[in-house]
């Protein structure tokens, strides 16, 4: 968490070791669908929609008010990449963009991390991730997910 900046005025939930520099790092293991010099897409580990990403910057930034205007252009234009490749690969009929800054607005890791949910005709749009109401992916269908959503963008 070299070089993390506070976010003013957001109180930040308190981690002793930050997952997602650990993913960046590779120190632990995660499903990349794509790594860019900005901000990388990964696979979320709980995939309470089928295809749902993250979309996080390779430095540890806590909040929207922590990235810079490349950062956070190139974070948006990756979650638009990603949504394109859940609609047209998954069959995607809606897509839910949402970023939670600061504990009182349900950000868990102090870590930027913009999620990408595709949705489908009945899914209740109103559900998003919570670590404790959804089982763990396992990590071999969270690379095949990856595949998947990587096969998407490069068609
Ligand atoms: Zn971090």
């Amino acid at each position: 968490m070299t070089g993390a900046r506070a976010s003013p005025g957001i109180t930040l939930p308190s981690v002793t070791t930050c997952g997602f520099c650990e993913y960046v790092a590779g120190t632990r293991e995660c499903a990349f669908v794509r790594r860019g010099p900005l901000v990388s897409s990964i696979v979320n580990r709980t995939q309470y929609e089928t295809g749902a990403v993250l979309v996080i910057p390779n430095r540890h930034l806590a909040t929207v008010l922590d990235l810079d205007a490349e950062t956070l252009a190139a974070a948006g234009l990756e979650a638009q990449a990603v949504s394109r490749a859940l609609v047209e690969g998954f069959g995607a009929t809606g897509i839910n963009l949402f970023q939670n800054n600061g504990i009182d607005a349900n950000q868990h890791y102090p870590h930027y991390h913009l999620h990408v949910v595709p949705r489908h005709p009945g899914s209740d749009p109103t559900r998003i991730y919570t670590e404790q109401q959804f089982q763990r992916t396992s990590i071999d269908e969270q690379h095949r997910i990856a595949e998947r959503i990587r096969r998407a963008l490069a068609s």
